[in-house]
């Protein structure tokens, strides 16, 4: 059976036995005669499987007990209007750290709610950088600042997060359960599921139980993050079918060993790729800085538009995936997200390589 060398940004690839087990299970779930898209959402069965989730979201990532996981669906970017809505006010102002496209779109939808103050440092190296420290006259007053865990489109990521008195608020659609993290340095972190957690149609949030006593509350329900925490995520039909897949997912990263495991694994991946970038510096230009390169988006270019070009079709050609840069930036860009094998990376570490060696 062919299985591409899937290297999209998002929807990505999932694992193979995921992939098996929801087939062996669509038609006839767990002997209910049906699939679980056709399961009520109130049913005792539905219920086991979006507890499940939750619990082994929870267990992966260490979500203290004063945190709420909620599943909520819009994406990533009704985060970036949620986010605001419930926690900024006219008179007040937000910090963002733009650190790419996706920060600037979550500043620009802030700047509908309430004053937004940016910390525009790697916007000043054209986003090949992660600040070192937050710029403070950006976090001055601010209720939250924002940042942007992985940067999908420029390939850049934060190894090392700010620490800061004030509310910190991260999207990490990008590299959320692709390493460990410290949830309790963050009061809200959010994440659409199509990268690293499941099919595209669930977001994640996971939320600091008094900040949502803190939330506005005179917006649309469906926009109230408490109305969410309130019914467990069941206020409304839960994308059921996206969640039960997360939960094979995650139950599929449990098996790898968790995230100690899959972060050295990650690391393997993007250190094969990145290794041709640096033995071939005139042939392979690297986006990011090296102490801001992402594990999860390897971005580079070659020395003219055209030979960019020629490299992708050449890639294309050998059956690789999805390897054109975002169209805003061009070049070149290898995802490789927790469910890309190692045999994918390496095959395409030693296609660059043979290229390099015949361009010479
Ligand atoms: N934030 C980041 C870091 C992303 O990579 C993306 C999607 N690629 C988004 C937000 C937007 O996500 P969605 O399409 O789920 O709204």
């Amino acid at each position: 059976m062919g299985r591409a060398h899937n290297f999209n940004a998002g929807p990505s690839a999932l694992p193979l036995e995921v992939l098996r087990r929801a087939q062996a299970e669509l038609i006839d779930y767990q002997g209910t005669g049906m699939s679980v898209m056709e399961l009520s959402h109130r049913s005792e069965t539905y219920e086991a499987i979006h507890r499940s989730a939750q619990d082994r979201l929870r267990r992966l990532l260490g979500v203290p007990d004063n945190y709420r996981v909620l599943f909520l669906q819009g994406g990533a970017s009704l985060q970036f209007a949620m986010l605001p809505m419930n926690y900024l006010s006219r008179d007040a102002a937000a910090a963002y750290v733009l650190t790419g496209s996706w920060s600037e779109k979550a500043a620009q939808e802030a700047r509908r709610f309430g004053r937004v103050q940016l910390d525009s440092q790697a916007k000043e190296d054209g986003y090949k950088t992660i600040p070192e420290m937050l710029d403070g006259e950006a976090l001055a007053g601010a209720s939250y600042v924002h940042i942007t865990s992985n940067n999908t489109i420029y390939g850049t990521q934060w190894h090392a997060f700010p620490t800061t008195q004030i509310p910190l608020v991260a999207d990490m659609s990008s590299d959320i359960m692709s390493h460990e993290v410290d949830v309790e340095q963050f009061h809200m972190i959010y994440a659409g599921a199509q990268k690293n957690l499941g099919p595209s149609g669930v977001t994640v949030v996971i939320v600091r139980d008094e900040w949502l006593q803190q939330a506005n509350q005179d917006i649309p329900t469906m926009l109230q993050y408490g109305v969410h925490a309130k019914a467990d995520s069941l206020y409304n039909t839960p994308p059921t079918f996206a969640i039960y897949l997360m939960d094979l997912v995650l139950e599929w990263i449990e098996e790898q060993g968790g995230l100690t495991a899959i972060a050295s694994r990650n690391a393997e991946k993007s250190g094969l790729i990145y290794s041709v970038i640096d033995e071939y510096p005139d042939l392979f230009d690297g986006h990011a800085a090296k102490s801001a390169r992402s594990h999860m988006n390897v971005t580079f270019r070659l020395p003219s538009d055209e030979q960019s070009k020629e490299f992708l079709a050449q890639a294309k050609a050998l059956g690789f995936v999805g390897v054109k840069g975002h169209r805003s930036v061009g070049g070149c860009r290898v995802s490789l997200y927790n469910a890309v094998p190692v045999e994918s990376a390496a095959r395409f570490a030693e296609f660059m390589r043979d290229y390099a060696r015949k361009s010479r």
